[in-house]
């Protein structure tokens, strides 16, 4: 769940290997897929910030598989941009229709592409900066880094991943099934209360900083973030 990673779907070895790179250069991680089978394997694991999928696959479609991901809670949010082919009016139209955010015509230059994934995770506010800044709290995304008051503060990476996921999501309450599916992925077999464990982890290394209470514990459902002023 790195802010800063796109799943490319796109079966041109060309196009994935240019994309792949100018998007790589421009600070992007990217996961690149040739086909739609092979995204959903790699989307058991973990979730990207935003989609880059081609309308024409072999197999399952670019539309087929952006229903797929709007069906389902866990990746219904994810902001999708849509390569089409020249002029096909109709297939826009449909791909808007799947609930894709935004669509590319092909050919696109690579910047073109880049400005407009920007533009979708700034509207989805994904931090493009790779950053949550809250107040005190500072989670730095790229140095996998918490501060607090500009000081490094330990954290281990299950936590930091927890603190990621509630940061982008403050106010909302998850259960512990939830969050382990978004935190630690749905392939991975983990019983429900080392959840438990993971947040009093958490809220030991922010307790020294009087910030513990951002992390509130929500009876009969599980857990929610508070953020701080
Ligand atoms: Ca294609």
């Amino acid at each position: 769940m790195s802010a800063n990673t796109i799943l490319l779907v796109e079966d041109e070895p060309e196009i994935r290997d240019l994309l792949g790179f100018s998007l790589g250069r421009a600070g992007f991680q990217v996961w690149e897929s040739p086909t739609a089978e092979d995204a959903i394997q790699r989307l058991d694991g973990a979730l990207p910030s935003l989609v880059i999928l081609d309308w024409m696959l072999p197999g399952m479609s670019g539309v087929d598989f952006a229903r797929r991901l709007r069906r389902d809670p866990l990746t219904a949010e994810i902001p999708i941009i849509m390569l089409t082919a020249r002029g096909e009016e109709t297939d826009k139209l449909k791909s808007f229709d799947s609930g894709v955010d935004d669509y590319v015509t092909k050919p696109f230059s690579p910047r073109e592409l880049i400005a407009r994934v920007k533009a979708l995770l700034r509207r989805s506010g994904t931090p493009e900066s790779g950053r949550i800044e809250h107040g005190p709290l500072s989670l730095d995304l790229n140095a996998h880094q918490l501060s607090i008051h500009g000081k490094p503060v330990p954290l281990g990476p299950t936590e930091f991943r927890l603190l990621e996921h509630f940061m982008t999501n403050p106010g909302r309450a998850f259960d512990r099934s939830q969050l382990l599916d978004r935190v630690w992925g749905r392939s991975v077999y983990v019983e429900e209360r080392t959840v438990d464990v993971h947040i009093l982890r958490l809220r030991k290394a922010l307790q020294p900083h009087g910030l513990q209470h951002v992390i509130q514990t929500v009876r009969g459902v599980g857990y929610r973030y508070l953020q701080p002023e």
